[in-house]
């Protein structure tokens, strides 16, 4: 069959998961509470309850993307200590660096990408994002077009079977799991299609401004690393809402709030409902707002400022071996599936 062929089939085949939930962040800068919210907080909770492996990585190759190497090496301990701060429990939770399966990730890729057409990826709503905002197609880098199927073949490659991504990855996504139909409607079923968490994907707005909170945007974003003054400043200078209205902007920090810390949610609802009757009251809220992030972030930067290098070297190679097998069975899978490289033995 051809290729052209191949990209209108799509039917119904079922490949049992091997990994319960899979996530990624990029080490591009200090998380932000936005991050810590939508995609690894889904992961805290339920780290005790499942019976597959977690698979968290930091997706050190998606940020070649849109930053320098070097850099980009050099924020990936960070990151790991961010999230080992937030909680994350190393026994439960495969912690790895995404170019630790590098070979496999871009194989995987590689075979993924016949089975996307060059409109589809022009049409992801990311990359039309950041081609308005940035550089134009002419001067932007390939790496933006190939990203959505670099990050389907880190999903696909471990056979997951939940993805908590925030809002703006959901078209991403989609796509891993239109390319899991394709590639088994094409060779037979072997890739597992991924699904989102259930419920409404979550978007953190900025502190002030229309986007959404974002790494790369530290100084509208909430960051681990912010201390009290900072995080008091910026909470101070954030959109909130006139008297009587409800804003995006007010529900997105009821929403950080609420999901930092339920127990403070309860104050926080009353001075909104407060607020929706005419009081004046968001100053108040500001401060609860900036008390509610000062004590979280207290909290983890003293669990950070326990981490030793040591802690951090353990996780990323036991992450690093788990990974990697992972990888490579998956990656046999698929050759089998496709009857490619004479160097893996055949089912038939
Ligand atoms: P960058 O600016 O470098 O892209 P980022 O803050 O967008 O940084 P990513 O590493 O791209 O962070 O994304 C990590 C995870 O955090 C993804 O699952 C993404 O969906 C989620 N996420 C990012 N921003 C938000 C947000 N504002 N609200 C909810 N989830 C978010
Ligand atoms: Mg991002």
């Amino acid at each position: 069959m051809a290729t052209s062929e191949l990209l209108d089939v799509a039917p119904a085949a079922k490949v049992a998961p091997r990994v319960a939930l899979l996530t990624g962040l990029r080490p591009t800068g200090s998380l932000t509470l936005a991050n810590v919210v939508g995609a690894v907080q889904p992961l805290l909770g339920r780290q005790q309850l499942e019976q597959q492996p977690i698979l968290l990585f930091v997706a050190d190759l998606h940020a070649l993307t849109d930053n320098e190497p070097a850099a980009v090496a050099g924020q990936v301990r960070a990151t790991v200590a961010d999230l080992l701060a937030l909680g994350i429990d190393a026994s439960r939770i495969r912690l790895f660096v995404q170019s630790a399966v590098l070979d496999d990730v871009n194989e995987l890729a590689g075979y993924l990408a016949r089975l996307v057409r060059v409109s589809e990826l022009l049409r992801q709503p990311s990359l039309k994002d950041k081609l308005r905002a940035g550089q134009g197609a002419e001067q932007a880098s390939a790496a933006l077009l190939m990203y959505p199927v670099l990050m389907a073949a880190d999903i696909l490659l471990h056979g997951a079977a939940v993805v908590p991504v925030g809002e703006d990855q959901l078209a991403h996504l989609e796509l891993a799991r239109l390319l899991a139909r394709r590639f088994n409607a094409a060779h037979g079923p072997t890739l597992v299609e991924p699904r989102a968490l259930p419920g409404p994907a979550l978007r953190i707005l900025a502190l002030r401004g229309e986007k959404k909170m974002s790494k790369s945007d530290p100084e509208t974003a909430l960051l681990l690393d912010d201390d009290a003054a900072t995080a008091n400043r910026k909470i101070a200078g954030c959109q909130t809402a006139v008297e009587g209205r409800m804003s995006p902007h007010l529900a997105s920090h009821l929403q950080l709030i609420e999901s930092l810390d339920p127990e403070a949610a309860g104050e926080a609802t009353a001075i909104v409902a407060g607020h929706l009757r005419g009081e004046r009251v968001m100053g108040r809220f500001k401060q609860h707002f900036a008390r509610v992030v000062t004590d979280y972030l207290a909290r983890v930067q003293s669990r950070r400022a326990r981490l030793t290098s040591g802690d951090i070297d353990l996780v990323l190679a036991e992450g690093r071996a788990f990974a990697r097998g992972s990888a490579r069975r998956t990656l046999g899978e698929a050759r089998q599936a496709m009857r490619f490289r004479a160097d893996v033995p055949r089912t038939e």
